[in-house]
């Protein structure tokens, strides 16, 4: 079958975001250094006052109180997760922001479904027993227990001819993700790219697809199936492929080897041969047992949102959305809890100290502000990617959005440097850079381009649906280099773990200078008569509320 005949369909999206997205970051974001700050006009009086009322230990006492044992985590439809919206909410209502949720709320609810792999999974291979986690998982999309049996093929790297060699109808098929040996990764993926792959087995009636070599140096198979064995969370409107969808399984190379165990040729050597060229697929004798019992579930989570009126009787109907989400990954299915304190208690803490500081300013913005403090992050920004389809304010009248998430730069010492992921796409890049000068910092560039950060939190909801947006990280006045190294060293260690804790150390300070730079942002944004606008050049230059949208590609 022909690759393009399915590339609509909406399960063959699910696996070009698992692949494209979550694991597989194929071409670097490039990002522009910004250019050495002009003269930028000082602060006005105003803005001076607004930013002496952002308060460090409002931003303090929010994350730690999200981040607490008794918020559980805050997962996506957990119940700790009802407990921080209702917390939420209730912070809102003192504020004196407006409800703007469901029918008088500040609660938008939402209708999610969840599907656990149990711990009885398992793979047989002849005599031999993988072991879930360790030697294989089950990759997305989940659509119900599988049980299935069938001879086990070996595919190669699942190239077209080593594919139309095999009869796969009713096998197990394995391949071994490319590039092969020699070849480049970008000549690779053109023709084989993993979910082209995928499919090409899928089109010969293979019962199941088993990916061998998944992962990369930074995301080893061991990371993956880290998160790949947690709770899976998804909109309960999503889409979903159909029950008989065959599974598709990952294995570490050790799990592979007990696979080829007993067919004449280890795994390696098979592998060596595809790297070859030899005809190195064939079919053999053993067969493959794959048993997933999956535990589905529905349930509703919250986004909490309010909104204070703009001062401008006009221009107030036009508002600035400030987002964060406040979920994190609950507790999982081994009873630990993840707090999610840098990511995202920290975002929340820091948008509700613009809240505060907003609600006191004498005068009000002139376009309204919403604060939307979204659910599902986590699991592929399904609160905001909700609110965009359901918005509770209308979204051609959204002028943007400002995103606070990250992995708790900003605490890491006093914040100097400013990176606005999003810059280069609309004329907030400008208004961003006006403000980092005018309080003496700089405009940094992203430290991390291969993570695509740009496509991973809640503002690409808004960009998907034409909204100019920008996310905002804050970092010490490291060099590159350091802060390259700290990073990935706390995102091997406690990023989207339960060591994502407040830590006595935090530098508060860099959490208000976020605060401060995120907040004046906005206020000239709500202030200034035209709404923000993309930049011709980019590839998300489309009117507010708009369908279709450019990819991330
Ligand atoms: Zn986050």
């Amino acid at each position: 079958m022909k690759t393009s005949s399915r590339s609509r369909s909406p399960w063959r999206q699910m696996l070009v975001s698992l692949f494209a997205v979550t694991f597989f970051a194929q071409s670097g974001l490039a990002w522009q250094t910004a250019a050495a700050p002009k003269a930028a006009p000082a602060l006005t009086a105003a803005e001076k006052k607004a930013v002496a009322g952002v308060k460090l230990e409002t931003i303090r006492e929010i994350t730690k109180a999200l981040s607490a044992p008794e918020m559980q985590g805050r997962g996506t439809a957990q119940p700790g997760g009802d407990k921080a919206a209702k917390y939420l909410a209730a912070r809102f209502q003192a504020l004196g922001l407006k409800p703007l949720g469901d029918a008088g709320t500040y609660l938008q609810s939402i209708n999610f479904k969840s599907a656990q792999v149990q711990p009885g999974a398992s793979i047989t291979a002849g005599d031999q027993t993988l072991k879930l986690r360790i030697d294989f998982i089950a990759a997305p999309p989940l659509t119900g227990d599988k049980n299935i049996e069938g001879k086990l093929a070996f595919a190669g790297y699942g190239r077209a001819s080593e594919v139309n060699a095999l009869d796969l109808a009713g096998k197990v098929a394995i391949v071994v993700l490319g590039p092969p040996k020699g070849v480049e990764k970008a000549v690779w993926d053109k023709e084989n790219a993993s979910q082209s792959v995928v499919f090409r087995l899928l089109g010969k009636k293979a019962a199941g697809v088993i990916l061998a070599n998944f992962g990369s140096p930074d995301q080893p198979y061991a990371m993956v199936a880290d998160y790949l064995t947690r709770r899976s969370v998804s909109l309960a409107d999503a889409v979903q492929p159909p029950a008989t969808f065959p599974p598709i399984i990952l294995v570490s190379d050790a799990g592979a080897e007990k696979l080829l165990t007993g067919s004449g040729s280890t795994y390696a050597q098979a592998r060596a041969a595809a790297d070859a060229g030899e005809t190195a697929a064939r079919v053999y004798e053993t067969t493959v047992k794959i048993n997933i019992p999956l535990k589905q579930e529905t349930g509703i989570g919250s986004n909490v949102i309010g909104v204070l009126e703009g001062a401008d009787p006009t221009l107030k109907e036009q508002a600035v959305v400030f987002s964060a989400h406040y979920d994190a990954f609950g507790v999982g299915a081994d009873n630990r809890i993840y707090p999610g304190a840098a990511d995202n208690a920290l975002g929340v803490g820091e948008i509700l100290s613009i809240a505060e500081t907003l609600t006191h300013a004498q005068p009000r913005p002139r376009r309204s502000i919403i604060f939307l403090a979204v659910t599902g992050e986590e699991y592929g920004l399904l609160g905001a990617e909700h609110w965009v389809k359901h918005p509770t304010w209308k979204l051609d009248n959204v002028a943007a959005d400002i995103n606070l998430d990250g992995i708790g730069t900003e605490v890491w010492g006093p914040v100097k440097r400013i990176i606005g992921f999003g810059s280069e796409h609309s004329t907030l890049g400008a208004a961003l850079e006006a403000v980092v000068a005018a309080t003496g910092n700089v405009v940094a560039p992203d430290p991390l381009p291969e993570e695509k950060v740009f496509y991973r939190s809640d503002h690409f909801a808004f960009v998907k649906k034409g909204v100019p947006s920008l996310m905002l990280l804050g970092t010490p006045d490291i060099d590159a280099d350091a802060m390259r190294t700290r990073a990935k060293k706390w995102m091997a260690t406690d990023y989207h773990q339960p060591g994502d804790i407040v830590r006595p150390e935090w530098d508060w300070t860099g959490a208000q200078t976020v605060a401060v730079i995120g907040l004046l942002v906005g206020m000239r944004v709500a202030d200034t008569d035209a709404m923000p606008a993309w930049l011709p050049s980019s590839q998300f230059n489309k009117a507010r509320g708009g369908a279709a949208a450019a990819k991330p590609q």
